[in-house]
């Protein structure tokens, strides 16, 4: 259902790409790959995991984005592996 639910996600994206953009952002919350437990830097707590972003083309990046309850909102970039604050 999960894995189903994904790939309407996915199949939509592929629609709206072949129309022209060269550069495409997607949310989702159920990436293919389980984001990372992470905790906050300041305080340790264990991170609320919100919803990851792919984007760019090649090659695809991905960001998972995090809530600590005190510090506001994270997002870790998979490629650097950095995590830091954001507004997003
Ligand atoms: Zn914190």
């Amino acid at each position: 259902m999960v894995r189903s639910l994904s790939q309407m996600w996915e199949t939509g994206l592929l629609s709206q790409t072949s129309r022209g953009a060269t550069r495409a952002a997607r949310f989702t919350s159920e990436p293919g790959i389980q984001a990372p437990l992470l905790l906050c830097p300041t305080c340790a707590d264990a991170l609320i995991y919100r919803h990851t972003m792919f984007s760019g083309v090649r090659p695809l990046e991905r960001w998972d984005y995090f809530t600590c309850v005190t510090h506001g909102r994270f997002e870790y970039r998979e490629r650097t592996h950095r995590l830091r604050p954001t507004d997003l």
